[in-house]
């Protein structure tokens, strides 16, 4: 925590958080529910994403790289598990070979190293048809991977999110490499995965997205609840006389006598110059739209007819990421991903 409060803030739902994870462990059936918690839990922070999903009984995690899963480990209980889904490099060894995580080794040069090592228990990923990291389906996978005990042999969907061929003819591929290659455990379905159903559960799944509150199917919508909700506090308030204009540039002229409130937030936030023109603030229940362009620290919003906001009041910005991704054409990862480390993250 800092020693003075930060002019922005993440207010962070633990509650909705917990529910979400529970909603998609119970769309996973008979499968256990982990989280991917890569890119510092999706901007939320990791650690505080970890402690509260262990607590509701969450007992696998996803990271990118070691150096995430390095800031993780002391948090890793008996029964837990943190995978590394980019498997190991040259330069990862030293670190991998001691650690408590765990490589998702991804292609046969890692599965050589990690075996060259001294093997041991791994993961390993398959690649059946996104074409990004994992053994090539067509490959000999059980030869490669001879000798390795693997804990779970993972695969991962690139069109979950759609109603596209190209899911069942992973799911197919993902099956007969299954009946080739032993391992504790299968898994596939990410979010949008766990939402075509139980037969792309099969022992793990790895939502990421949908626990922060991101709608990546009809079936979630009802479901998902939001989790992060942006806060900036007013650092002036002004008059702006007809025909004045707002911001870098004079894109907004105003059209009558009006009254703007200028926020402590801006693009090297993570609140992309894309919101200008579309982007929102909550006052009172009533949604105020953003007039200008974004600046890199500053924002304004129209508060014509709101006297009570002034300085050093806090405003809600409209974050709920559907809306948000439609209006400002960024997807809902990025909107998550881009929350930069000025915000204060505050859970409540
Ligand atoms: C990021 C990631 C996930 C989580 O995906 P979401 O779409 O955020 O649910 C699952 N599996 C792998 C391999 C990933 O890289």
């Amino acid at each position: 925590m800092r020693s003075f409060p930060a002019p922005l803030r993440l207010r962070l739902d633990s509650d909705a958080l917990v529910s979400n994870w529970q909603w998609l462990a119970r769309q996973s059936g008979a499968a256990a529910c982990g989280a991917a918690i890569k890119a510092d839990g999706y901007g939320l922070g990791a650690r505080e994403v970890m402690r509260r999903l262990i607590a509701a009984g969450c007992r696998d995690f996803f990271v990118s790289n070691w150096h995430e899963a390095e800031q993780l480990e002391t948090l890793l209980e008996t029964g837990t598990c943190l995978s590394v889904l980019h498997g190991v490099r040259e330069e990862d060894m030293p670190h991998a070979r001691i650690s408590r995580a765990m490589p998702v080794l991804c292609s046969p040069g890692q599965i050589e190293r990690w075996k060259a090592a001294g093997g041991g228990e791994c993961h390993v990923m398959v690649d059946t048809g996104m074409n990004r990291l994992g053994i090539d389906w067509r490959n000999d996978v059980a030869a490669l991977v001879e000798g390795l005990p693997i804990d779970t042999l993972f695969s991962h969907l690139a069109s979950a999110d759609e109603d596209s061929p190209l899911n069942a003819l992973q799911r197919e591929r993902f099956l007969a490499i299954k009946a080739r290659v032993a391992a504790r455990r299968y898994s596939l379905a990410n979010s949008a995965g766990i939402c075509l159903g139980r037969d792309y559960a099969f022992d793990l799944t790895r939502p990421g997205i949908a626990l922060y509150g991101g709608i990546v199917h009809d079936l979630a919508a009802r479901h998902i609840r939001q989790v992060v909700f942006p806060e900036a506090q007013v650092l002036q308030r002004r008059r702006v006389i007809a025909g004045d204009t707002i911001g870098y540039n004079a894109t907004f002229r105003a059209p009558a006598d009006m009254d703007i409130a200028i926020l402590n937030l801006g693009y090297a936030d993570g609140y992309l110059r894309s919101f200008s023109g579309c982007g929102a603030v909550f006052v009172e229940g009533e949604r105020l739209p953003l007039v200008g362009r974004i600046s890199m620290d500053l924002l304004a919003v129209d508060v014509t007819g709101k006297p009570g906001i002034g300085e050093g009041q806090w405003l809600g910005i409209d974050y709920a990421l559907s809306r948000a991704a439609a209006a400002s054409g960024l997807s809902q990862y990025e909107l998550l991903t881009g929350l930069g480390n000025r915000f204060d993250r505050i859970w409540v």
